[in-house]
């Protein structure tokens, strides 16, 4: 999921305020949607602008240096960024979704007002899209990257992976809202309503992806040859089952892969087509391997009832942090700024949502990507602890066993994919992200297990302590939190 989309969903739904609706005049009408494509228009400026820079700074020099490809990653970044900002003032400040609802009327359909009051966020990033291209373009370009699609294309591609995604969700979010308000209407007054919808649709966000991915991203089966008899051997040797491998079609924009679904049935795995592009076979196969690895430690279904076991957690921190809240925005508030009251309550209640989410998902999140790694590594192995010679399992029929161990070369074949990976997506080593930790600090980890089987165990049932731990404070949140009442208070 988008992160910046998930942002624009809160801004736009997430601190409704309630409370009678007046229509606008025509001329306030009028004058907020030239504003708000007045906005719209900065955008696409500021990004053409920063196009162009990069892309006329490369063909100057003839190359891209690391500090043009930093400020350029740095400056998208604040341009995203932006683009939230203007976002918030259009809803906020010039009440875009009064502006929606004046205009289309009395009795609208739920879906086409939400998809009108998300317009002015899409339309800021389809412009930025269009006027990113020519710099996205030439920082691709050196990596041997060369069928790159044309700008509409490109701008097309990234709207159907965002897209695509966005109306499922939508859809499930507004049929939600409606339900809740339907059958629980003192639970959707609540401020703790939404941490707890997006919960459920964390849930069902999992569920349905598969369904969803295949809807959003075009993809096509990795067609028989070399690369796919060795995937396929792999995945036998490991014991991994999925309907089918396919290739996702991004213009040469994305070098990832991902695996979706729980079960075999509905189990995809995806390799993006730079990634089959610029990566040789081996290291295909350790990213391959990465993925089944998620599979094989039911990192999917952790996440399921993670997500479910945090309404526990999520309903213990609304029990404890609403009374001082009340006060706070009683004296900040008062009776008379009803409003600010609530937005210092919705605020708050985001805030320590999100930090919950940030902290402790952020942390079994990195200690399942190494986990991940690990098994990655494992997958591309010959299970000696000394080689080379190593010897390549998926290229000798007839070869079952699985070799339990890492070896040299395996890691190293790893490491340099997920090298590979990062430069071909303009990461820096160094940086830290927030799911996967920095790529230099993963590298540095496996590099660490060389030679070392108990190290690799010791780091094996530091993860299943960890899941233990995290699982019984969840059951006992949810348990308290049904004792105690404290679901009540969610009602
Ligand atoms: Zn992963
Ligand atoms: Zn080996």
């Amino acid at each position: 999921m988008p992160l910046p989309l998930l942002f624009a969903l809160f801004l736009a739904f997430g601190l409704e305020s309630a409370g009678p609706f007046n229509p606008l005049t025509q001329a306030e009408l009028g004058s907020r949607a030239t504003a708000a494509l007045g906005l719209v228009a900065l955008v696409s400026l500021a990004s053409m602008g920063l196009g162009l820079w990069v892309s006329t700074r490369v063909a100057r020099t003839g190359h891209a240096s690391n500090a043009l490809r930093r400020g350029y990653s740095r400056s998208a970044r604040i341009l995203e960024i932006s683009i939230l900002v203007s976002f918030s003032v259009i809803i906020h400040e010039w009440q875009w979704p009064r502006v929606v609802r004046t205009a289309l009327g009395a009795g609208p359909v739920a879906v086409v007002e939400e998809a009108l009051i998300l317009l002015p966020f899409v339309l800021m990033q389809l412009v930025s899209w269009w006027g990113l291209y020519p710099a996205e373009k030439i920082l691709r370009s050196g990596f041997g990257v060369t069928r790159t699609a044309g700008r509409g294309r490109y701008v097309l591609l990234r709207a159907r992976q965002t897209l695509g995604l966005v109306l499922p969700v939508l859809v499930v979010f507004s049929l939600g809202q409606d339900l809740v308000s339907r059958q629980w209407p003192e639970l959707s007054a609540s401020a703790w309503a939404l941490p707890i919808e997006v919960c459920l649709m964390g849930v069902l966000v999992l569920v349905l992806s598969p369904l969803f991915i295949r809807l959003a991203w075009p993809t096509r089966p990795l067609p028989h040859g070399p690369l796919r008899e060795r995937l396929e051997h792999q995945a036998q040797r490991l014991g991994f089952r999925c309907s089918d491998i396919l290739i996702w079609d991004t213009g040469q924009a994305v070098v990832n892969a991902c695996v979706t679904g729980s079960l075999p049935r509905f189990r995809y795995v995806l390799l993006s087509d730079a990634l089959i592009d610029c990566l040789n076979d081996h290291e295909i196969a350790a990213v391959f391997g990465h993925e089944i690895g998620h599979i094989a430690h039911r990192h999917l279904l952790f996440f399921g009832f993670f997500f479910l076991g945090s309404l526990g957690v999520l309903a213990l921190m609304g029990e404890a942090i609403d009374p001082p809240l009340l006060a706070l925005s009683n004296v900040l508030g008062g009776q008379s700024h009803p409003v600010l009251g609530m937005i210092i309550q919705a605020a708050t209640v985001l805030l320590t949502a999100g930090l919950y989410f940030l902290v402790v998902f952020g942390h079994v999140s990195r200690r399942f990507e190494r986990q991940a790694d690990v098994f990655g590594c494992r997958a591309v192995s010959c299970g000696q602890v000394e080689c080379p010679p190593h010897l390549d399992l998926d290229r000798q029929p007839g070869r079952e066993s699985s070799g339990s161990g890492l070896c040299p070369v395996g890691i190293r074949i790893f490491a340099n994919a997920l090298t590979n990976v990062a430069t071909l997506n303009g990461m820096e080593f160094k940086t830290r992200s927030w799911r996967h930790g920095s790529i230099a600090r993963r590298i540095a980890f496996l590099e660490g297990l060389e030679g070392k089987p108990e190290a690799v165990n010791r780091f094996q049932s530091d993860v299943s302590r960890l899941r233990v731990v995290v699982a019984v404070g969840l059951i006992s949140a949810v348990l308290i939190a049904l004792a105690t009442g404290s679901v009540d208070h969610l009602r």
